[in-house]
């Protein structure tokens, strides 16, 4: 997704993946031996070095990198790494980015760190109560890496399921909306904010995404703009950041994490934002003016397409099914096999109200195991 506004941009991008023919290396063909995509691990430190010979700015896709190497390579690119390494380093440990935004006032949910042992779970909760939210600090994604304790007979089951992780708890927040944010930084510090949007998990991978947030007013969506923008000014580095949080029944927001990346709560900005997310992040890294972040239709929907099964058949039913859809656009990601649970694409819908948004996601969800339309 990101090589697609470069090469409108003559903006040549060469990718580090492990793959030959990994998905991003599908959409950009090498243009010379010199140019050509990177195969290896992007933790492997020689990978990464071999990568930032090729180029003048380095950026990332994921958090979990090797930030030291990042450090280390970052003066020798014409324009550096982006987001700085440092930000990479405070935000792909949870710990200690809500170490980072609290000690900066923003909003959190109180936490402690923990030892992986029932004594450490027990006290966690006489502090934080009942349910407690056991997190893995590191290499967390769609849930895994998260725990919830009920009752403290769980204790024990916790620590089997998050066994050799570094950990740490939160205080369960009752929400009743998750809610994101897109702000993209530029180099000189500069944030510009997406609209706030209603983000829906299912089995703790994202499962829908709405733009623009329908609250009782607008004041929540435009305070859920400005936590966003304050908690990515203090971060160094350039580039596009989702900002994911909760809303609870007061009208309270509590930040839940951060990505230092482009963010599946921002797909929608392809289709429904004067810039999407993907064209900001290459702007705001490469040092150019940053877009419009405004939206430029009256309602959106994003829906993940996760796969059902093993069978790569029922992906393409599915997407050629959303084809036939009026304001209706099919993204697949190029994965060459399908399991539960994998994100394999995903399909944007616009519309002009919420009413046709929904008339149009009906029938897409109906197709949807196990869903709920
Ligand atoms: P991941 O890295 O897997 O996205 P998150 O920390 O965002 O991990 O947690 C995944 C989901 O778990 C969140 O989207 C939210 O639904 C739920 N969750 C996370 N933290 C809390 C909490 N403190 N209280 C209640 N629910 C939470
Ligand atoms: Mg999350």
């Amino acid at each position: 997704m990101l090589a697609v506004p470069a090469a409108l941009m003559n903006t040549d991008i060469i990718f580090l993946d492990v793959g030959e023919h990994s998905p991003a290396k599908q959409v950009v063909l090498p243009k010379s031996p010199l140019k050509a995509h990177v195969n290896g691990a992007f933790s492997d430190p020689a990978k990464i070095r071999e990568l930032a010979e090729k180029v003048d700015v380095l950026t990332v896709e994921i958090e979990h990198v090797n930030a030291d190497v990042l450090e280390k390579i970052q003066p020798s690119l014409a324009l550096g790494v982006h987001p700085a390494p440092s930000t990479i380093r405070i935000i792909q440990d949870k710990f200690s980015q809500k170490q980072h935004l609290q000690g900066r006032g923003l909003p959190v949910a109180p936490f402690v760190q923990i030892e992986s042992t029932i004594d450490s779970i027990n006290h966690a909760s006489q502090r934080l109560g009942l349910p407690l939210m056991i997190k893995s600090r590191t290499l967390a994604y769609d849930g895994r890496g998260n725990y919830v304790v009920r009752s403290l007979a769980q204790a024990s089951e916790a620590l089997v399921a998050l066994k050799n992780k570094p950990l740490y708890c939160e205080k369960w927040v009752p929400f009743v909306k998750e809610i994101a944010v897109m702000v993209v930084r530029s180099t000189n510090g500069e944030v510009r904010s997406y609209p706030a949007v209603e983000t829906v998990h299912k089995d703790n991978v994202c499962h829908l995404v709405f733009a623009p947030l329908r609250s009782k007013g607008p004041v929540v969506a435009e305070r859920a703009r400005k936590v966003a923008e304050a908690a990515i000014s203090t971060f160094e580095g350039a580039g596009i950041f989702g900002v994911e949080m909760f809303l609870l029944a007061d009208g309270s927001i509590y930040l839940n994490e951060i990505a230092p990346r482009p963010h599946n709560s921002g797909h929608y900005t392809i289709e429904a934002c004067e810039t999407s997310q993907f064209e900001n992040h290459l702007r705001a890294i490469l040092g150019l003016p940053l877009g419009s972040t405004a939206l430029k239709v009256p309602s959106a929907a994003m829906l993940n397409i996760v796969g059902f099964s093993d069978s790569i058949v029922d992906i393409r039913n599915f997407s050629e099914f959303a084809l036939t859809v009026p304001g209706a656009t099919t993204h697949l990601y190029g994965k060459g096999e399908s399991r539960k649970g994998r994100k394999m694409g995903h399909v944007t819908v616009v519309a002009n109200s919420d009413a046709e948004l929904h008339e149009r996601l009906r029938p897409l969800l109906e197709k949807v195991p196990g869903s709920n339309p």
